[in-house]
């Protein structure tokens, strides 16, 4: 055999074409189903049904209502929306009427909650118009973004990604969905947490400066939706720590409350 460099870079390069030409999306999901071992798929029990949603991908928008956009140090006025994504096993699924233990995470000693509306998407599309994009929305969900805020702070100083402040295990609690065929399109209400009974934060969903709708046509310019898609659409001011031993109950008017305790 000639292990000339010249043959070595030829060999790759054949190789390199096989694998393009054969690595169709038909190819990856068969090589799947001869796994070694299993990878659980993440999936949301939708409510009053013994179905569940599969989570695809989480996108989440920063900076979607004005006082916490400011509490943030931005000005809302003058930015595009923005996004972020998780990876989809962060997703912690919280039942109603049970209080669920939320690990804290490592390396952090800012541990920040963040409620949010949650809307989840049962059809695809790029270049959705906002005028159809609640077509897209297959029901709703209330969760937490739960942050490293000094890493993500830490991060963001150094202009580095904050993924590490943002996207780790167990930082997307989030409870059942709820269809929008059956309970409508959430476009307003209240939205609170409270931690140890005392409300943290407080705010009304119209407050959103980008709507749900808004924010599945600024995405599907980004990437091509999909069905599985969620997307966390924000939240409000008065972000704030939360330690080992607290209790947090989410509310979005519509939906049953969640409620967590930080172990
Ligand atoms: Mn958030």
């Amino acid at each position: 055999m000639d292990f000339s460099r010249r043959n070595l870079f030829a060999t790759a390069g054949i190789a390199g074409a096989t694998a393009l030409s054969t690595y169709s999306q038909t190819a990856l999901a068969e090589t799947t189903s001869k796994s070694p071992f299993k990878v659980p798929a993440t999936r949301i029990p939708i409510f009053g049904t013994s179905d569940v949603f599969p989570v695809r991908r989480i996108y989440c928008i920063g900076r979607n209502y004005e006082a916490h956009a400011r509490e943030m140090g931005s000005d809302p006025t003058r930015e595009p929306p923005f996004f972020f994504q998780k990876p989809t096993d962060a997703i912690q699924f919280v039942p109603i009427d049970q209080t669920v233990n939320h690990p804290y995470p490592p390396l952090t000693k800012n541990y920040h909650h963040e409620i949010e509306l949650v809307a989840v998407l049962s059809k695809g599309g790029r270049d959705i118009p906002a005028e159809k994009a609640l077509e897209y929305v297959y029901g709703y969900a209330i969760g937490l973004d739960m942050t490293r805020r000094d890493l993500q702070r830490a991060m963001g100083d150094q202009k580095k990604p904050w993924e590490i402040g943002k996207s780790f295990d167990h930082s997307a609690p989030i409870g059942p969905v709820h269809r929008a065929d059956k309970i409508g399109h959430i476009k307003q209400g209240a939205i609170w947490l409270k931690v140890n009974g005392v409300i943290r934060q407080e705010a009304n969903l119209s407050q959103m400066i980008w709507s749900v709708a808004e924010q599945i046509s600024q995405l599907s310019a980004a990437f091509e939706m999909m069905p599985g898609d969620i997307i966390y659409s924000g939240t409000p001011e008065n972000v704030g720590p939360v330690v080992v031993g607290d209790t947090l109950e989410g509310h979005i008017d519509g939906l049953p409350n969640i409620t967590l305790k930080i172990v």
